[in-house]
């Protein structure tokens, strides 16, 4: 590898960390130390219908338990100071205008109403409406209207997004670390809002531009975010930057049946998904931590360590230097990976 190694943790702050995001976290962290990088913590915290009061300091403070520090983040000095993407909005625009100019996205002015008629109009013909190459000059937007209309519309403030302007038909390589290469047509592809009206990024935007300006070299994230592959990889090329290696990381799955592990599935086992104690600042309902369950960082670390991943020796107890050491991406599994409180309960009787 020869730029140097950085990688990143970003979660949004909608709710407290679930065991699933610590390993998200922690694969990162070695990932990053075994390459002798950096590991950088982002809040991403650009919805705020999803914000949760609370969620961000649980998150710091649970990295901080689980121990695996970040080198720059929220909360440090670091060269690049604090990473909250709330306290970057002022950036984002100018790169959704860059898109706008290189006509790789464009302005819509479809109200909530409008989307919502298209919708039900298509469902009573049996299908479903997607904004899309095959619709878009159907509908309210700068690729519709005349520039004189959209002049006319922006100067009397009309609300609008910006939406990115997908292929129309085209077979895109995708590649992943742990999955290996892939394509997609995107033709099927619906053109995601990059920009919303409330003057602030998408996920998808913010995301990119980020890991773009923050020097990210490898994107290890969960499975979840597989499909937003082809846009991200998309938005990249737009933008004439080189894209990151991905690796998306196998679901976390409930010990029974299929599906993924929910904090529902541990009240019913009694058996902590949180690192640490969680009062939910609506209900005010307490879901307790492994800290609180007095169950050792060290054994939750390594519990989680194979939960997706072996090291191919018969090794079974790591601690973080000997992880930072054995850690392989290439070996993550690409199916999920089935939890066993059990196998928490054993890690923690042999620390
Ligand atoms: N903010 C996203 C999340 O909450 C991050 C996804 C990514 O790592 O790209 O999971």
């Amino acid at each position: 590898m020869s730029a140097k190694v950085r990688v990143r943790f970003a979660p949004s702050p909608t709710g407290p960390l679930h065991i699933g995001g610590v390993r998200t976290a922690l694969y990162n962290y070695l990932f990053a130390k075994k390459h002798q990088g950096d590991f950088l913590l982002r809040i991403e915290d650009t919805d705020q219908n999803r914000f949760v009061e609370g969620a961000e300091q649980y998150i710091i403070d649970a990295l901080n338990w689980c121990g695996i520090p970040y080198d720059e983040g929220p909360g440090k000095e670091g060269d690049c100071g604090p990473y909250r993407q709330s306290e970057r909005a002022y950036l984002y625009r100018e790169y959704a205008d860059k898109l706008i100019a290189s006509g790789d996205a464009y302005y819509a002015f479809d109200t909530a109403e409008e989307l919502d008629a298209h919708r039900k109009d298509h469902e009573e013909k049996g299908k479903t409406f997607i904004y899309n190459w095959h619709n878009r000059l159907k509908l309210n937007n700068s690729l519709s209207l005349s520039s004189e209309e959209i002049k006319a519309k922006l100067d009397a403030n009309e609300a609008y997004v910006i939406r990115f302007k997908s292929p129309e038909a085209e077979i895109l390589p995708l590649e992943d670390e742990i999955r290996g290469k892939m394509e997609i047509d995107t033709s099927i592809l619906d053109d995601k809002v990059l920009f919303k009206s409330d003057g602030l990024p998408t996920y998808h935007l913010a995301n990119i531009v980020d890991d773009h300006l923050m020097g990210i070299t490898h994107v290890i994230r969960g499975e979840e975010w597989l499909p937003s592959l082809a846009l991200h990889v998309l938005l990249y090329r737009a933008f004439g930057w080189e894209a990151p290696k991905f690796s998306h990381l196998p679901l976390i799955l409930k010990p029974q049946g299929k599906g993924k592990l929910s904090k529902r599935d541990g009240d019913k086992m009694g058996f902590p998904v949180f690192p640490l104690e969680w009062k939910d600042p609506k209900t005010g309902e307490i879901s307790s931590g492994y800290r609180e369950e007095n169950y050792l960082p060290a054994a939750m670390i390594n519990m989680l360590s194979f939960l997706g991943w072996n090291p191919g020796t018969e090794q079974e107890f790591f601690n973080l230097e000997e992880l930072i050491a054995a850690f392989d991406i290439s070996r993550v599994h690409k199916s999920g990976a089935k939890f066993d409180p059990e196998k928490t309960k054993w890690f923690q009787q042999h620390y």
